[in-house]
Order: structure tokens, then C-alpha cells, then sequence
């Protein structure tokens, strides 16, 4: 009866529940991260369905990733509302396409391609392009593109130029291997992900007796991550909606992180637009993080060149106070890494579950350093989003060719070099490219040649076979069979979850913002990633970088711009130790005049001493002279360290 029904309305401010209890009709609510816009239109749902306003199987729920849905499905079982469907764009649009398929093809449903870029490849030699593997991932990425924003071969190159994508190729050849991709498709009588929406939105928008029958099955539509829709999932969602205006939709334009995929945060922004009628909610309270996680989430996102209209945003934080956010600067990746490990340790200790610690990274090349301090600290992990290092497919094939050299007996050259010849065969330059996938592959080859630098420095006698042995250890031991532990994941990946403690790791230029992102929009985007990553904190949140890549490295990498004004003064990190300025400032063969005081001229060394422009023991006010031969010394220093001057004054 009534009495024993959850109280779907407990647990709700006035706000939320102004948008769990509006009518049936079109509802937005646009508020930012930890806010509880999924909590909301999950408890909505459950109060229509309990109010007998819909029925269960009466309502489409599409949130963003599987695991989303099925925490979702899960959540609704527990309020009592069992039976609704709450799923990606893509499992829905499947579960469509079947059933209705047959009936307007006569045929059986096609089969969904198992293999795309070996059909982009082939799409590829068919039209004359002599492609590099490592390509074929930025041309079927380049496909994707055009399909989610709803731009066919013949268009392709306009839409492009407009859209200023990057391709290796030009954009009249990507044109048509997007041609010759769609009719080897079309010949094998395939499909492939996108394909599943184009053809759901056809039907329902050819077929009006389809349409009908559709739109009398499903009254209700509730979107998750609305920010981040695509033209062609858009098109999906009117077609399912027809002349109608049951929707509610949630989203934080703050957290767009798929416009380079073609996602755009114009149809949250104008939701209200659309529908004059919409029960339009913000939120403001975040109940996720704590003031500290919440303060920093906003300076992050409060930095932002342009805020897309409509988004007035600060968060609020409702929880009671935590631990300030943590920053630290490395040597190199390794030392990174370890350290992550070893505050893993110490969190797990003080009683923070594994399950509830990640670790958040950029690019999926990040993890492997990750994935080897913990199991080297005996911590269970689990990857989430983006393959296992050694499952990736340049790394498998990488090791194919370094098994088959070492069974020759190939390569008598002191390991390194022979490591780097056998994977410069299969592709290995000396630089990195540009980016996109082929960055990404470079990055994992590079991980292994450097493994081999770190072997032949600890076995000097080391071979080909020896180190063949060790990656197959490694690879072994970093299959751990964990269900539950430390959770590590591209940020991307991280969208919409949540950890008691967070790391956000290798925060530097080139990782984050990404070397690829080279348009102001593109940093813009970045920034977003980093909001989301900061926003996936409850309690402890740690961001770190590492000033070389590898262990010993010698490519200085800089600080992530981002983290300029987010480091505060007093901080270890933003103020290195005197042994350490010592340590980088030897490097240098000829040494500048040191600044001095404006004061009494005494030297000055250290950097509070030297940002203030006077020695500890003289009274200070700016002095613009100074400021200026400080600038010119800091960059002339800089320029001879090699290294970016905020390593010596922040
Ligand atoms: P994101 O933008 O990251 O997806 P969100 O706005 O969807 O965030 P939720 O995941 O729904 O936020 O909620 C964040 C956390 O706050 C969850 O743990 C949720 O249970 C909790 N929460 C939401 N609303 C309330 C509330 N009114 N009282 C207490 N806790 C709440
Ligand atoms: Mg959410």
C-alpha cells in the first residue's frame, strides 16, 4: 500500500524537488557537478511511475555509459520503479532497430561490424591511400565525427574546413574513404555504432505508422549529460519525441567534454527556448564534495575564457569541512607514481576503501606507470574506460615483434637501442607526432623502450630475451584477478562518478591541456576535463605533475597552465625547497647576476625574497625597475634551464 512506498520526495531540497514533482511535460535542469541532477531525474521517474503518471516500460531513460544506466536501472529498482529502461543512446537505438527492422527491411537485422578499423583500412587501400596503421584510428575517429554531426562524404570536406578539424590526410581523401568505408559496409551488409541511430531515426521519420506504434510505447524521455548530445543522437531523441514534450533533461554546460566528437551543450542551453513551457531548475548546493573540493572546482571553471550563456554557476558546498586539496611536484613520472601508491597506502590505512580511491588521467598511455607502482605496492586496481597497457593493440603487437627478434637471436647492440630499432620497424619515430591516436600509440612505445632503459640500468647484461621475459612478467602480474580496488580511469571515463579520494595525475603541459589542443576552444575543453576530474572528489582530492617524463627523463616537461593561481603561495609545491632550486640552478653552465635586494643589495636567493623584490630583513613595496630586471633574468634563466622559471619562483 501507500505507506510502505519509499518517500521519494525525503532527501530532496525545494529546488530538486521542484523538478521531481513538476508535471509531465518538459523539465531542465541545469546546475553543476555533485549537484544531484542524476539523483533528480532518478527520484522523477520513481514519482511519476508511483503516482501511476506513467507507466515503467512507459519511460526511456538515456544516460551516458552503461555502467551509468546500470546504476541507474539499479537505483530504480530500489525506489520501486522496476521495469523502466534506462540505457545508452546506442543500446537503445539497438534494441529499436531489431524489433522494427524486419518489418521495414525484410530482412534480418544486419550484423554489427566487428572490426572497424580494419574496414577503414581496407576503405583506405581502396581509394589509393597507403595509410599508416597508426593513422587509421584518427581516419575512423574522423568517420565517427562526421557521422555524430550529421555531415555525409560529399559534405565532408566544407564541414570540416568550417569545423577546423585536423586529419593526416586531405580532406577530399578522408571524403572518400568515408565513401568507400560506407560501401564496403554496405556490401558486407554491416553496421557500425552510429549506423544504429541513423537508421532508428530514418524509420521513425519515413514511416509515420512506425512512428505511431513507437510513440504509443514510450511516453517519457529523460536524458542524463544532456550537455554533451551530438547532432545525430539529437536527431534520435526528436524523432522519438515526435510533436511531443514529455522530456526532462539535465546537464552543466561547465562539463562538455566531447565537442571534439561532435557533442554540443546548444540544445541544453536552449531547452528553454524550445519549450517556453519548461519547468526550467538550478541547482547551486553540491552535496558531493566538501567547501574545499567546491572552492577549488569553482576557481577551476571561475578561469574559464567564456562561460557558454546561461551558466551562471558557483557551487556551494554542503558538506562539512575536509582536507585542503593536495599538490605535488615530482622529479619524473616514476617518482609520480610511487608516491601515488605510497598515499594509496596510507589512505587505505586510515580506513578510505580501495573502491573508493582513483586515479584520473588524460590520455589511456598515462595509466601503465599507474598500473606498475600499484601492483609493485601490492594495491589492486582496476582500469576502467581504455584497455589494460598491455591489451592495447600496439603494445600486443610490439611484443610480437620483440619476441620474434629475440628468437632470431637478433640485435647485439646493449638493450635500449635494440628495444628501440626492433619497435622503430613497427613504426617508432624519434619525436612525437602531432597527436591524436598516433600520439597515443607513441606514448606506449616509448613506455616500453624507456622499461628497457630501467632494466638495462639494473641488469646491464640484459638481452633482447631477458627483456622479452620481463614485459611477459609484467604483463602476467598486472592481470591481477580484483574485482574490487583502486579504480584507475581517463577523465573522460570519469563522467558522472564519484571517490572518496581522488588523484589527478601528470597535470602538465602537453598532457593537460593536451598537445593536440592547440585552439583556444580546444584548451577550453581541456579546462573542462580538469573541472570534471576535480568535481569526482568527496573528500581527498590530490593533484600532482612531474617536471620529466619517464624515470630520469631528460624531457622537462612544464606544470599544467591550469594550475596557475589554484597552488597557493604558502604551498611546498608552488614554493620548491632551496635544495632543489640549488639542484636545477647547478645544471646551468654560466649563471646570470643574481637580483638584488632593492634595499640594501644583499643577493637574493630565496624565492619569496626574490617575488617581493627585498631580503628578509628590509621593508618592501614593488619596485617596477626590479620587476622588470627580474623578468628579464627569470626568462633568461629559463631559457638556459631548460626548464619553465616557476620551477625556481612561483
Ligand atoms: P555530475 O554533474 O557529476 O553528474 P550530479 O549533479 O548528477 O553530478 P549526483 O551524482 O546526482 O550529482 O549527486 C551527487 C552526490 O550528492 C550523490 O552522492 C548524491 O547521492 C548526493 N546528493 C544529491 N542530492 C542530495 C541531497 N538533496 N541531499 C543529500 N545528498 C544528495
Ligand atoms: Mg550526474
Amino acid at each position: 500500500g501507500m505507506t510502505d512506498q519509499p518517500r521519494l520526495l525525503e532527501g530532496l531540497d525545494p529546488e530538486q524537488r521542484q523538478a521531481v514533482i513538476a508535471p509531465r511535460g518538459p523539465v531542465c535542469v541545469l546546475a553543476g557537478a555533485g549537484t544531484g541532477k542524476t539523483r533528480t531525474i532518478t527520484h522523477r521517474i520513481a514519482y511519476l511511475v508511483q503516482r501511476g503518471l506513467v507507466a515503467p516500460q512507459q519511460v526511456l531513460a538515456v544516460t551516458f555509459t552503461a555502467r551509468a544506466a546500470g546504476e541507474m536501472r539499479t537505483r530504480l529498482r530500489a525506489l520501486g520503479a522496476a521495469g523502466v529502461q534506462a540505457q545508452t543512446f546506442h543500446a537503445a537505438a539497438f534494441r529499436q532497430l531489431r524489433y522494427f527492422w524486419p518489418r521495414v527491411h525484410e530482412t534480418r537485422m544486419w550484423q554489427l561490424i566487428d572490426n572497424k578499423f580494419r574496414l577503414v583500412m581496407r576503405a583506405a587501400n581502396k581509394v589509393g591511400l597507403a595509410t599508416e596503421k597508426e593513422d587509421v584510428r584518427d581516419l575512423a575517429g574522423e568517420i565517427e565525427w562526421a557521422k555524430a554531426t550529421l555531415v555525409g562524404p560529399e559534405q565532408y570536406p566544407a564541414a570540416a574546413a568550417a569545423a577546423g578539424r585536423e586529419v593526416p590526410v586531405a580532406p577530399e581523401q578522408l571524403s572518400k574513404v568515408f565513401a568507400a568505408y560506407e560501401q564496403l559496409k554496405n556490401q558486407a551488409q554491416a553496421l557500425d555504432f552510429d549506423d544504429l541511430l541513423l537508421h532508428i531515426a530514418a524509420i521513425l521519420e519515413d514511416r509515420p505508422e512506425i512512428a505511431e506504434e513507437f510513440r504509443s510505447r514510450y511516453r517519457s524521455f529523460v536524458v542524463d549529460e544532456y550537455q554533451d548530445v551530438n547532432p545525430l543522437q539529437q536527431r534520435v531523441l526528436d524523432a522519438w519525441l515526435g510533436n511531443r514534450d514529455d522530456i526532462t533533461v539535465v546537464g552543466d554546460a561547465n562539463q562538455t567534454i566531447y565537442s571534439f566528437a561532435g557533442a554540443s551543450p546548444r540544445w541544453l542551453i536552449g531547452f528553454p527556448r524550445r519549450f517556453p513551457d519548461a519547468t526550467v531548475v538550478r541547482l547551486e548546493r553540491d552535496y558531493r564534495s566538501t567547501p574545499q573540493v567546491v572552492g577549488l572546482a569553482n576557481q577551476v571553471i571561475g578561469a574559464a575564457r567564456e562561460r557558454p550563456a546561461g551558466t551562471r554557476l558557483r557551487l556551494v558546498g554542503q558538506r562539512p569541512d575536509g582536507p585542503r586539496p593536495d599538490f605535488a611536484e615530482y622529479d619524473d613520472e616514476t617518482a609520480e607514481a610511487e608516491a601515488v601508491a605510497r598515499r594509496i597506502a596510507k589512505l587505505a590505512g586510515q580506513g578510505v576503501p580501495l573502491s573508493e580511491i582513483a586515479v584520473l588521467f588524460r590520455v589511456n598511455a598515462q595509466s601503465e606507470v599507474y598500473e606498475k607502482a600499484l601492483a609493485d605496492a601490492e594495491i589492486p586496481y582496476q582500469v576502467r574506460g581504455g584497455e589494460r597497457f598491455f591489451a592495447r593493440a600496439e603494445v600486443r603487437q610490439a611484443m610480437t615483434a620483440l619476441r620474434t627478434a629475440a628468437a632470431r637471436g637478433e640485435a647485439a647492440e646493449d638493450l635500449p637501442a635494440a628495444v628501440r630499432a626492433v619497435l622503430g620497424e613497427i613504426g617508432l619515430t624519434d619525436e612525437p607526432p602531432a597527436g591524436g591516436a598516433a600520439r597515443e600509440r607513441w606514448e606506449s612505445l616509448i613506455a616500453l623502450v624507456e622499461l628497457a632503459e630501467e632494466l638495462a640500468a639494473a641488469v646491464p647484461d640484459a638481452d633482447l630475451s631477458r627483456y622479452v621475459a620481463e614485459l611477459d612478467a609484467r604483463a602476467e602480474s598486472q592481470h591481477p584477478p580484483t574485482v574490487e580496488g583502486v579504480t584507475l580511469a581517463s577523465l573522460h571515463a570519469a563522467k558522472g562518478l564519484e571517490w572518496d579520494a581522488v588523484f589527478l595525475v601528470g597535470l602538465v603541459e602537453g598532457t593537460l591541456p593536451i598537445q593536440h589542443a592547440d585552439t583556444d576552444a580546444a584548451v577550453e575543453e581541456e579546462r573542462r576535463l580538469l573541472y570534471v576530474g576535480v568535481t569526482r572528489a568527496r573528500e581527498h582530492l590530490f593533484l600532482s605533475w612531474a617536471l620529466a617524463r619517464g624515470e630520469g627523463g631528460r624531457r622537462y616537461r612544464r606544470r599544467s597552465r591550469f594550475l596557475y593561481n589554484l597552488v597557493p603561495d604558502e604551498h611546498p609545491a608552488a614554493l620548491p625547497t632551496k635544495a632543489r632550486q640549488r639542484e636545477l640552478l647547478d645544471r646551468v653552465a654560466k649563471k646570470p647576476a643574481r637580483p638584488r635586494c632593492r634595499v640594501c643589495g644583499t643577493a637574493l636567493t630565496s624565492t619569496m625574497d626574490i617575488k617581493l623584490g627585498r631580503c628578509g630583513d628590509c621593508p618592501s613595496d614593488v619596485d617596477e625597475d626590479l620587476l622588470s630586471q627580474l623578468k628579464a633574468w627569470r626568462s633568461e634563466r629559463a631559457r638556459q634551464l631548460k626548464v619553465p622559471a616557476y620551477v625556481v619562483f612561483t
